[in-house]
Parts: C-alpha cells; structure tokens; sequence
C-alpha cells in the first residue's frame, strides 16, 4: 500500500497514529538538525518532519522540489500552527521514508503566484495542473458537469453519443476535416455541433437528449475562442419555447445551488433581441447594473416599434449630432466631478481603434443642480437638463454621449458601458444575473452575395408569428440597397440566448419540423433542390417519416464555468488547451505527418504558398 491517508486528510484528532502519506515536495527547509518537508498531493499539504535520525539519510539522499516521495511516521500536534490550511494543525514525525521518483528542477514554481509565464506553463501543462489554483478550476468544471448531468437525468433525459467522423454541419463557421484512407480523395468533417444528430434522436423518439460533448469550429481565433470546445447539447420533443425555457433556467440554477451554494430564486428575466439592442447596445447585455442607453436618434435599421428622442438634440446647429446616423447616451452614476485628466483620458478610450469613435460629448449633472458640459456652446442649460433627465441622471452623474454610424456607436456605447460599470466596481464576479433574450432575426443579410443567411442555423424556425411571412414572400432581394424594406428583414426567429453577467452562455431554438417549411428555409437561404439533396437529403428524408415539434439548446460549458469561476478566461478552466493561434504547445500541434501516411490517404501535398 503506497499510503494510508492523503495530504489533505489528517487533522488533530489523528494524533498519535501511524500514517503513511506520498505525493509531490513543496518546499523542504532545513532548521539545524530538523527538516521540514511540505508534501503536496490533489487533496492538499501535509508538513513532515525529519528529525535528527533521519536527517543523516536525508543528506545522503536528498529529495528536491516536485520529488515524488513516501514518507511514514506519526501524527503529532504543530507547536507553529498554520491556521490557513485545514492540515495547519498537525505534522507527521517521519520514522522512515522513500523516494519513489526524482524530478528535475520544474521550469516554475509549482504555487498559487508562480513565476512562470503564459507560454512555458502551457508548455508544461502537466506541471501547471498541480498549483492549486489551476486545481480548483479543474474541480469547478467537474462538479459543474456533475450537476448538469443530475438534473438532466432526474428531468429524465438521455446521454446519447453522436458521431465525430461526420459530413459538414452549418454553424457559421469553417469544418475541420479529416481525410479517409478508406475513400481515397473524401473526407470526414468534424461536427461543430451535433446539431443534426440530435435533431434526428427526436424523430426516433428519444424525447429528450443531452450530451456533454466536443465541438470543433475552425474560425479565426478570438481572444477566448478554442478550436475544439465542449457544450452541453440538449434536445426536446414536444415542447414551445417556455418549456425550454424553464427547463433550462432550472439546469443553470440546480448547477448555482450544487456548486456555488447559491439559491437563485430571482425571476429569470425575459428580453426581445430588440430591447437589449436599443437598451443596451447589445445583444448580450450585462444586467446585474442598469445605465441604459438614452436613444437620441431614429436609427436607420431594424428596430420596428421604437421611438427616437432626436428633438432633444435637433435644431441646435451641433452638427456632429446632426449629421450623425445615431446619438446615444448613458448616465454615468457618481461621476459629476471627473477632472478634465479623468474625460480626457475617456475621451482617448472611446478614440482607441477597438472602440472607433471620433469622440466623446459629456453633460455633468453637478450636485448643486447645475450642468457642465462639453458642448455648452450648443445647449443652454435647459436643453442639457431635458436630455441628462431623459438618460436617467440624478445630480451627481455624468452623462456620456457618442455620435456615429448606427452600428458602430451602439457597439462603442456598449463597450463605455462595460467600462464604467467595471470601473466603478458595479460587475461583481460573484454576483450572477441570468436572461434571456428572445426573438432574434432570422435572417441577417450577406452584402457580398446579395442573399439572406441563417443568422443561428436554418434549422431554426421562425416565430410562429412570422411563418407565414416566410412562406408567403420570395426571398429574392430586387434591391439591394433597400434590403431593410425587404419583408425578411423584420421575420423574427424563435430563438434564445441564455446571457450570464453579459456572456453568452447558451443558445438555441425551436425547430423546423416540416419538410416543406425546411425545404423554404433551404431555399431562402440560395440553396437549389440539388444542393439541399447533397447536404441534407438525411434530414429532410427524416421529416417525411413523422418528425415531432422539436427544440433545444447548448451551453458553452467551458464558458459557463469560467464565468461560474469568476473568471472570463476559459482556456483556465480546460485541462488542456490550445493557445490563441490554435495551437497545443505541449504537444506541439498541429505538426506535419509522415509522407507514409500521405501516401496511404493518397494525398499530395502542393501547398499554395511555400511555408
Ligand atoms: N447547435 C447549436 C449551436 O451549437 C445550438 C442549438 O441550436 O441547440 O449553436
């Protein structure tokens, strides 16, 4: 037996036992004739102590840090106790002990502050997985995945495998591919979701389907983007978009209670795509504070039941605001007396070439009841007052306000936003606000081609509202200038985010059931009988033998448990990751193959710029 306890197990009441422990050498300080050992495993820190005997065998055969070592003695009560580890009570007089493998010197401290950089930790990531605070993220996932899997079996839904080695599935992105040696010049796709399959399970009859699985998209990597990542994939039958709803909100709730402790017993609030736009900006909107935008300006788009409040700002020869496409403001909370430093350097925040604005107008709601603003030249008193009122300023705030072009701006209001609200400490990570937003575009419109293209996948369905719009208009888009007249442009779809302190955490629909509709749906989308035959002939040949009302989702569970951590980096919370080019460093992948395994794929490689 290699060890009676862990090193994160003994406590006081084990005094006097004879225990036999192993795992990893934290720190080894010498003290005279003493030793201490520091002896780390999975569970915790155990402190041994060598004494005088020892010390000799110690010398000849010393053990250095990460040394993999046994050590058996008794459990003895500290005279210096550590009251910041659960083991901080005791140590173990070591009677005798082993060195069951040596290390070499690690390339950084195995601690929670380690000395190592970014790119040698993922080097040695094996190494990184022992410092406790990667550890936590680790264990933080799997008890998310736990809970997820519980609630899900308790709700009675099944864990059913898909396959990897697939043909290409429409996410939006591009597939990964892998050649088949057996069909010599075809290949395989990668799913990027399992979205087909599962839509598939419910014309079979398995009613309600999860997965925690892989999925591989390969886009252009954004800052916290993985080329392969995992979901939580479900799919029901038989249900409308308020059963998934609350199922859901339930998952995400049951996993706050088993991993956080938290009762999440706040109403999970509901929003249409077009409130968080024009509201925040936003399709994504973090609600755990307000500073919701002010709207100064019909915008030139999609919002179809809003009304502007342009003469706050008309007819006061500002032209900046005049000729602006969009003038959108927030109130600032407490931040009247900002210094000229403090919305200068604001204004170089918003100029930054992420944000893109070519400036910043402020209106200070001084606490005597008074206004400043930068723009007092156009405004007199009373107009600044009319438009701080309307944005929600009290005395005390700053307003802020950007003018530009309609998309742009509502970006860059959304960003200043998050900015301030962080900044005045108003995103919490230990607070948590979920919502869902609801009825997106079905349909956004592809300038370079001239057609419309899913939005999510085109096996959502339109809001039952607007199938008959779908069904009844063609597609065809006469003028492209005007694409925003086009009936399309306003078919809404039924459709849901789940948002999560402003990420992203899920997303999903309800479904097209019938074969005709999803046969418009293909066709909306500029795809011929021929081409919907080739890529989904299986699907639409499934919808002929009885397909049920179907609908569902999938969260991005890295995503959720790097949030879940507090924490917007989710490479931390995978084992092993890639980096942001995509690559394993560890592993040194993607790598070039033997010119055997190319011939047996019978591929030649002709690479079209010379590497
Ligand atoms: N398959 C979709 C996705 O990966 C989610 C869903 O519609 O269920 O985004």
């Amino acid at each position: 037996m290699y060890r009676t306890h862990t090193c994160g197990e003994l406590r006081i009441g084990n005094k006097g036992e004879n225990v036999t422990l192993a795992g990893w050498v934290q720190t080894i300080r010498k003290f005279g004739a003493i030793t201490f050992i520091d002896l780390r495993d999975r569970y915790g820190i155990t402190q041994l102590l060598f004494g005088e005997e020892l010390n000799k065998q110690l010398e000849e055969n010393p053990p250095g840090r990460e040394f993999v070592l046994q050590a058996t003695g008794v459990v003895d009560e500290r005279s210096n106790k550590n009251p910041n580890i659960p083991t901080g009570d005791i140590e173990i007089n070591i009677t005798e002990y082993k060195i069951l493998n040596k290390s070499a010197v690690p390339p950084f401290t195995i601690e929670d502050k380690t000395d190592g950089g970014d790119d040698i930790r993922m080097k040695y990531r094996y190494l990184d997985l022992r410092r406790n605070t990667v550890k936590k993220n680790i264990e933080l996932r799997y008890a998310v995945n736990r809970a997820a899997r519980n609630y899900l079996h308790q709700q009675g839904f099944m864990d059913i495998e898909t396959p990897f080695l697939i043909k290409s599935t429409p996410e939006g992105a591009r597939d990964f591919v892998v050649p088949s040696r057996m069909n010599p010049g075809q290949f395989y796709a990668l799913p990027q979701s399992p979205q087909t399959f599962k839509q598939l399970l419910m014309v079979s009859g398995y009613d309600r389907y999860y997965q925690v699985v892989k999925c591989f998209r390969d886009e252009d990597l954004r800052a916290d983007r993985q080329p392969e990542f995992t979901q939580i994939d479900c799919e029901m039958a038989f249900v409308e978009q308020n059963d998934i709803l609350e199922m859901f909100e339930g998952m995400v709730k049951h996993i706050f209670k088993e991993v956080k402790g938290i009762d999440y017993t706040d109403k999970v609030e509901r929003m249409t795509w077009e409130d968080a736009m024009w509201n925040f900006g936003n399709d994504k909107p973090d609600i755990r504070f307000g500073m919701q935008l002010l709207n100064l300006k019909k915008p030139s788009s999609v919002f179809t039941d809003k009304d502007d409040n342009a003469s706050l700002v008309n007819g006061a020869d500002f032209k900046v605001f005049d000729e602006a496409e969009t003038v959108l403001a927030i109130a600032v909370p407490g931040c009247s007396e900002y210094s000229r430093k403090q919305t200068d350097e604001l204004t170089e925040w918003v100029k930054r070439p992420q944000i893109g604005m070519k400036g910043l107008v402020f209106i200070k709601v001084n606490a005597d009841g008074t206004y400043k603003s930068s723009v007092d030249k156009f405004y007199n008193e009373e107009r600044l007052k009319a438009i701080a009122e309307a944005a929600g300023a009290k005395p005390g705030d700053l307003v802020l306000i950007l003018a530009g072009a309609e998309e742009r701006t509502r970006k860059a209001i959304s960003e200043l936003r998050l900015e301030m609200a962080e900044r005045l400490g108003m995103r919490n990570p230990d607070e948590f606000k979920m919502l869902w937003v609801l009825d997106f575009p079905l349909f956004e419109y592809a300038e370079e081609e001239n057609r419309w293209v899913a939005r999510h996948h085109p096996f959502t369905s339109p809001r039952p509202a607007d199938i008959e719009t779908m069904v009844n208009n063609s597609p065809v888009i006469e003028n492209a200038a005007e694409y925003l007249k086009h009936p399309y442009a306003n078919i809404k779809a039924n459709a849901y985010d789940m948002v999560l302190n402003g990420n992203e955490v899920g997303g999903g629909s309800i479904r097209i059931h019938q074969k005709e509709l999803q046969e418009k749906m293909f066709a909306a989308l500029g795809m011929d009988r021929e081409e919907q035959q080739h890529k989904f002939g299986f699907l639409l040949g499934a919808f002929e033998y009885g397909a049920p009302p179907h609908g569902g989702i999938a969260y991005g569970f890295d995503r959720l448990c790097a949030i879940i951590g507090g924490s917007e980096v989710i490479r931390d919370f995978i084992a092993f990751p890639k980096n942001n080019a995509g690559r394993d460093v560890m592993l040194d992948a993607p790598s070039s193959i033997d010119e055997k395994q190319l011939e047996e794929l019978q591929i030649k490689l002709s690479l079209k710029n010379d590497l």
